[in-house]
């Protein structure tokens, strides 16, 4: 019982102990590749965002140039004839030059109507919607990046302007350049994606301005985020960023994204990787650590029943040494602890006791007559017979054939006899037929009590051996009892 409690108590902290180690090695691996998905995720959406501020500052500064070189040519009072468009041509297409970002450049007089210039075509007549907030805005805004709109050649595009302003200091005009979303086609061909990464570029108002998934993520399409909490998206105004897992399928399969605002800018760069590649190592590594725990759970099952059937087996075997095979009663190693423990009592606490020590009559005829087989059977039912008048102190064993061996608890000679006697009589009332006829048994029993110049059992044993000698001297059926 106590192996089974020590295997028992012992299996269940080394499947705790794995389970811990399981559970942190699973956590730190799930750690441990969101941490990389994410770098990978934000390295790719910070070299797009550095190369859309790269451009856009210089246009902005080449714009800032070219506002004050206006201011000193007297923009405001300019007439746009054929005589300064030359050298208005010239200005503008040294700066061209120096734009990667650019596919006009443009100015605008104070009213907001396009200066008739050569480099300006293909502006957008209608998009004043920049030109009336800059004419509005008050000094300190002086540049303005717009939201994308289709130009008169229905080009997708977006504007970024600089006020101009005369030599007073007032509202002149403004001078502006176009950008085509193929700019940011352009940006995000240099990055280097692995095919399950996507990485896209979108104006202030979500629309796709370039994507390398164009067919999931149309260029022109507005996305709609409802499902992300609006606190998120309007921190994307603050040059905020965050991470969220997609609701919907971006390239076939539902994404982990990333959303960063170009700093300053009004553009958000959204990186995606597709969440079922990230996961799958760490579904490997659950199931390894599953089956692994499995495995030692059927480890220790297998360890708990053997010691189970260990320790069943070793009381099987101690309850053999202790317990005579045929009748299982006690036998003789037994009855020699208990007869200690007898004359211990006494010699300590003056409890008293008598021993009788019985041998069948005649038990040889019986095997002879009748086979081993029913003799086995009458030294069952005879020691049945006299365990039955055993009271709960009294002790009764087989010491071997057919001779066996009773301690009265608390009997002195007298009181063992009389009891003896009745069993004499229960064993001559045991049926026994064999083939109809019926065959009667008899036993002689030698008793002696216990004395205080005895010290051991054997003393106390040969005294009742000498009394049972003398009473099948006497004619056996009969109990003697020693001096
Ligand atoms: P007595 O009245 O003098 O006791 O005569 P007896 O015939 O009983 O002689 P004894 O007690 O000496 O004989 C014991 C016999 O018990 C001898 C042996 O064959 C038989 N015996 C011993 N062990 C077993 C056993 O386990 N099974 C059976 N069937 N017989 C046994
Ligand atoms: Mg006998």
């Amino acid at each position: 019982m106590r192996v089974k409690n020590i295997v028992a108590v012992g299996s269940l902290l080394l499947l705790s102990i794995a389970m811990t180690c399981a559970i942190f090695y699973v956590t730190k691996s799930y750690n441990k590749q969101s941490r990389l998905i994410e770098n990978e995720l934000k390295f790719n959406a910070n070299y797009v965002s550095s190369w859309i501020q790269t451009a856009f500052y210089h246009s902005n500064n080449v714009l800032h140039e070219l506002s004050d070189s206006l201011t000193e040519e007297n923009f405001a009072s300019l007439s746009f004839n054929e005589a300064y468009d030359e050298d208005y041509g010239e200005l503008f297409e040294i700066h061209y030059q120096t734009l990667m970002n650019a596919i006009h450049v443009f100015a605008v007089d104070k009213d907001c109507v396009l200066l008739n210039t050569k480099t300006i075509g293909g502006v957008d007549l209608s998009s004043r919607e920049y030109c009336q907030k800059l004419k509005k805005s008050d000094q300190e805004i002086n540049s303005v990046i717009t939201t994308p709109f289709k130009d008169i050649l229905n080009r997708n595009v977006i504007s970024q302007s600089v006020t101009v302003n005369d030599k007073y200091g007032n509202f002149a005009g403004i001078v502006g350049i176009i950008t085509d979303f193929s700019f940011f086609s352009k940006a995000l061909r240099s990055v280097n994606l692995t095919n399950i990464s996507s990485i896209s570029v979108l104006s202030s108002d979500f629309t796709v301005l370039a994507s390398t998934v164009p067919k999931f993520l149309p260029i022109g399409k507005k996305l709609n985020f409802e499902y992300i909490p609006k606190k998120e998206i309007k921190g994307l105004k603050y040059n905020q960023e965050f991470m969220f897992e997609s609701h919907e399928k971006y390239d076939g399969s539902y994404q982990g994204v990333y959303v960063k605002k170009v700093s300053d800018l009004p553009f958000i760069i959204l990186v995606t990787k597709a969440k079922s590649h990230w996961v799958t190592p760490l579904y490997i590594a659950i199931s390894t650590v599953f089956a692994l725990l499995v495995l030692f759970a059927i480890f220790l099952v297998k360890n708990a029943y053997y010691f189970g059937k260990l320790s069943s087996e070793a009381e099987h075997y101690s309850k053999l040494a202790l317990f005579d095979d045929l009748t299982g009663s006690c036998n003789r190693r037994c009855f020699e602890a208990k007869v200690l423990s007898f004359i211990q009592n006494y010699h300590a606490k003056n409890q008293t006791f008598s021993v009788a020590l019985f041998d069948i009559d005649y038990f040889k005829q019986i095997n002879d007559t009748y086979g081993h087989e029913i003799g086995d059977e009458v030294l069952r039912l005879f020691s049945r017979a006299c365990e039955n008048i055993c009271e709960s102190d009294d002790h009764f064993a087989r010491l071997g054939g057919d001779e066996f061996v009773m301690l009265l608890s608390n009997k002195n000679r007298d009181e063992a006899e009389a009891i003896l006697n009745e069993l004499l009589r229960s064993i001559r009332n045991i049926e026994i037929r064999i083939n109809g006829q019926l065959v009667q048994l008899t036993s002689s029993i030698g008793v002696s009590e216990m004395h205080d110049d005895v010290f051991d059992a054997c003393k106390l044993l040969s005294r009742a051996d000498e009394a049972l000698y003398e009473a099948k001297r006497l004619g056996r059926n009969q109990v003697f009892i020693s001096e």
